[in-house]
């Protein structure tokens, strides 16, 4: 037997629509379908048949036990594996899967984090299957292999302890506001919106042997030293570079396991700094976008580990060098496949275009403060607000032609060039609007990029669905409000003009189409009142201010409590993340580096005794290396002193304050004095792989 051909091999693992088809008797086939498409509750009499097919699928393909598969607010995802036995009353077993335990299930909420959602004595939290996104079956190496049913988690009360419940949440406030723009418009063929997302993952790879000498990799996903190596990522040769044979080998693992999962892995090519990489899926509906999106992360590192690599998915795992994000590409689509941020060919698609972008405008303008809340964390940090891709202050870029229509259209100029002619919307002979030309800019944190806008502030290790969420939820509120307007309009033609032309006039400040990096254009940004937010601390309060609130309630995606919860725990992981790097940068320095240093001073001491007068090297060495050793210790107990005190502040918003004003600038000061170190001593006393050995060394 060969081996299996991809379009064999894709989505074996998924109870997808076609298996669906196959197993399911129509009756049932049909009623699920509807169940989906149009987002109507389960029966539970059609429950009780898709779970038993389900599980006669499963068990086939080897399956013992199946988990409801959850986003808990860690931003990782959680399963609780159950298997399939039943007892029988003559001492055997049967392999059971009710209806209700495909639709339901009731893990203990109280290790997860709730915000003060869920009160102790209510420590039940309930899973329920979102059947918009197909079940699947994991399968580890050893070849275990569990049915997983992807689930939203809420409370006793029905709040939401997970990522994915604002998010269908979400989804479903923009399908509605849009297909209201849609209707307005004259559509009458649309019967709803779907927003659409490609998430792009990065990533870096290192060998196993050498990550597992570094304490700082295991415990904080990055390295809290290290002395620049001699080479970084100036000479340009790695972005799309030859992939190495390893590498590649582990790309094509990674493939097929993703391919079976029916993840449409696309796209794979060597990214800027040394040992990083990047994968991209063909987009899809933003919930599954999403739940593909951690099962990327899961399966990137699991595959690593097969081949003696580990996948390093945090923000910044090297100082000097590029760090890692996740391009969160969106878009709206009618379910008919139109999609809503293609610019037309007739007039009358024009005028859509313009109207959504105007949407978008609009939405990101107001709500920029959101948008950057969603990427907060301590990895980040080390990104946004650094002198990093992309910065903290939100733009959008639109390209220099689209940009020069819409101003054009916001002035009411008349001119002959063909840019006129388009602004006249609703006109016959109007052109097609010209495809963006100018260069892709690689600066702007949310890019326009021909019919889609691609998000590049989100994390590479954070869940896509925070910001998916505040993209979503934004647009709706934008879109009601220009549906409402043409809802009421005599001319509907007359009134796209004047919605273009508000939305340019009142948020036009939000286009930015030159280089993000500029000192200009930080300055620039100032002066157009547009929020720049360096660090996660103030970025987190924008989940709480009464504007959010009254956004967030009022299309039902996030209650007031819900937003709280999610302020407290983001501010809560902060700390908790810091903590752990003082904790083991402490660990690092009085367990590693400071032993190491007293052994190359012993041995100088001894040179010096050896060689007497003529020991002038060693004897400048030995003052120069104390001296640095005498810093770092120094360094070490401020550390350890402000850690202590930040531990003590109660005040959640305080306490991460703490960790940012003290702590950080502690393990900074730390780091300066060790990497200075390490430039100094021999490489065969250092006591953890250098950055050359991490970096080239794949
Ligand atoms: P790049 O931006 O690197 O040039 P592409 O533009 O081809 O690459 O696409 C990047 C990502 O954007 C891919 O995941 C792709 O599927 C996704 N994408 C393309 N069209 C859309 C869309 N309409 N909505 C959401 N994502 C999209
Ligand atoms: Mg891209």
């Amino acid at each position: 037997m060969g081996h299996p051909t991809i379009p064999e091999l894709f989505g074996g693992n998924v109870f997808n629509d076609k298996t669906m088809k196959e197993r399911l008797p129509k009756e049932t086939y049909k009623a699920l379908r509807e169940t989906v498409d149009k987002g109507l509750p389960l029966k539970a009499e059609v429950a009780a048949v898709v779970a038993n097919a389900m599980k006669d699928w499963a068990i086939e393909k080897g399956a013992t036990h199946y988990t409801h598969w959850f986003q808990p607010l860690t931003g990782t995802t959680a399963e609780k594996h159950d298997s399939f036995i039943t007892p029988t009353s003559d001492g055997e077993v049967i392999m059971e899967f009710s209806g209700k335990q495909l639709i339901q299930g009731e893990p203990d909420a109280s290790s997860f984090p709730s915000g003060g959602l869920r009160a102790t004595f209510e420590a039940r939290g309930y899973t329920a299957w979102d059947c918009t996104s197909p079940a699947f079956l994991k399968e580890d190496a050893d070849g275990d292999v569990t049915l997983c049913i992807p689930t939203a988690f809420m409370s006793y009360h029905g709040e939401a302890l997970d990522k994915k419940t604002p998010l269908l949440r979400s989804m479903k406030a923009v399908s509605q506001q849009a297909l209201r723009v849609l209707r307005a418009l004259g559509d009458t063929t649309a019967s709803g919106v779907i927003s659409t997302v490609g998430p792009e993952q990065e990533y870096f790879l290192v060998e196993k042997e050498q990550y597992l000498d570094r304490l700082d990799l295991m415990t904080c996903g990055r390295t809290l030293f290290g002395a620049p190596p001699p080479k970084g990522q100036e000479l340009e040769d790695q972005y799309f570079g030859a992939i190495k044979d390893r590498v590649a080998a582990y790309m094509k693992d990674l493939d097929v396991e993703l391919w079976k999962m029916g993840i449409t892995s696309k796209t794979k090519h060597n990214e800027v700094a040394p040992a990083q990489y990047e994968m991209a899926p063909v987009f899809s509906t933003t919930n599954i976008a999403a739940d593909h999106n951690q099962l990327v992360m899961e399966t990137m590192q699991k595959v690593a580990l097969r081949h003696d690599m580990v996948c390093l998915l945090h923000e910044k795992p090297y100082a000097g060098i590029n760090g890692s994000g996740k391009h969160n590409n969106w878009s709206l689509s009618t379910d008919a496949g139109t999609n809503l941020l293609e610019p037309g060919r007739t007039p009358h698609e024009n005028a859509q275009f313009l109207v959504f972008l105007a949407a978008l405008l609009k939405a990101v303008d107001t709500h920029a403060d959101i948008m950057r809340a969603t990427c907060g964390s301590s990895g980040n940090d080390h990104r946004l607000g650094a002198n990093e891709a992309p910065p903290a202050i939100i733009s959008a870029f639109l390209g220099e032609e689209l940009t020069g229509i819409l101003t054009k259209l916001a002035k009411g100029e008349k001119a002959s060039s063909a840019e006129a002619a388009f602004v006249k919307i609703g006109v016959d002979t109007l052109p097609e609007l010209p495809k963006d030309n100018t260069d892709r800019n690689r600066t702007s944190p949310f890019a326009f990029t021909g019919n889609k806008f691609e998000f590049r502030m989100v994390g590479s290790s954070q869940s896509i669905s925070g910001p998916n969420v505040a993209l979503n939820t934004i647009v709706a509120e934008a879109l009601d409000e220009i549906a409402t307007r043409l809802e009421k309009a005599k001319d509907v033609i007359k009134e796209i003009q004047a919605i273009v032309k508000d939305a340019v006039k009142n948020h036009g400040r939000i286009i930015f189409n030159g280089n993000n990096y500029s000192e200009e254009w930080v300055a620039e940004a100032k002066k157009r009142g547009l929020p720049n937010v360096g660090n996660t601390v103030d970025a987190l309060k924008a989940f709480v201010t009464p504007k959010a609130i009254a956004l967030f309630e009022k299309y039902k995606v996030l209650s007031k409590e819900e937003l709280h919860s999610r302020y407290d725990i983001y501010l809560e992981q902060y700390a908790k993340h810091i903590n752990i790097e003082a904790q083991t940068a402490m660990q690092m320095t009085r367990r590693q580096y400071i032993p190491a240093v007293v052994r190359f001073m012993t041995e100088l001491g001894q040179s010096v005794k050896a060689a007497g007068e003529l020991a002038t090297v060693p004897k400048e060495l030995l003052v120069e290396v104390s001296k640095l050793l005498t810093s770092a210790n120094k360094s070490v107990q401020v550390l350890e002193k402000e850690t202590a005190k930040a531990q003590t502040v109660a005040k959640v918003d305080k306490h991460a304050a703490a960790f940012r004003d003290k702590v950080v600038p502690a393990l900074v000061r730390l780091r300066a004095d060790i990497d200075a170190l390490e430039a100094r001593m021999p490489q065969d006393l250092w006591p953890v792989p250098s950055y050359s050995d991490l970096l080239f060394k794949l």
